[in-house]
């Protein structure tokens, strides 16, 4: 399993997991939420954690839904850092809300992207096919199955399959997340509800995902 970091205060911490827990490939990044608390020699200090162990870069990206967040200092931390993924050929982990015009302007850049996989992914079904030529991988929470969440849905019912990943992820602030999305165990639960709303048995898609991952991470896991 991946664990992410959002900013240089998780970094120690998640190395530590990953440590005394070898099945965790520990992710080191910059969330779009925390761009503005960063000290002087981050970049330099993310460079020095990635080379600590095998690690993956995230959680970084762009959120314009986190209004209070300079959107102009998220691009800059954000391509800072893709291309330092890009330099040490590190998969990326990418959160992006309502901000994929930019997302993908970016990326229409790269000849080959350096693989990464949009977390919680938000946006459109339409989006999809764009997206995966790049290359990107799409992960996915419990929500898939909640009749408001149409738009997911269909993204979801959109992704080819061997680009689908799945993740328990659950803020505080998040007033929907049930309890077993905060936990790891509960990714047991993520995949049983894609597999009903993929109509499919949960274990052959377990295996897909787990297939999926090991293609992701690479020589991580
Ligand atoms: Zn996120």
């Amino acid at each position: 399993m991946a664990c992410a970091s959002t900013e240089p205060g998780d970094w120690a911490k998640v190395a530590s997991l990953a440590q005394s827990h070898p099945e965790i490939v520990p992710c080191f990044g910059v969330h779009p939420w925390f761009v503005d608390r960063l000290q002087e020699h981050w970049l330099r200090d993310l460079e020095r954690a990635l080379r600590s162990s095998r690690s993956c870069m995230g959680e970084i990206g762009l959120d314009r839904a986190a209004k209070d967040k300079d959107f102009a200092l998220q691009e800059r931390v954000f391509s800072q850092q893709y291309a330092l993924a890009e330099q040490m050929a590190r998969p990326a982990m990418i959160h992006c809300v309502k901000a994929w015009d930019k997302l993908m302007a970016y990326l229409k850049h790269k000849t080959t992207p350096t693989p990464f996989l949009l977390h919680a992914y938000s946006g459109g079904a339409d989006m999809v096919p764009g997206l995966a030529k790049l290359g990107a991988y799409f992960s996915f929470d419990g929500h898939v199955t909640e009749d408001k969440r149409q738009k997911l849905r269909k993204a979801f019912l959109a992704v080819p399959k061997d680009r689908l990943l799945f993740e328990t992820d659950c803020p505080p602030e998040d007033k929907e997340c049930k309890e077993w999305f905060a936990e790891p165990s509960g990714i047991k639960t993520v995949v049983e509800l894609g597999a009903k709303v993929l109509d499919m048995a949960p274990g052959e898609l377990a295996d897909i995902a787990w297939d999926n991952s090991r293609r992701f991470f690479g020589p991580f896991s």
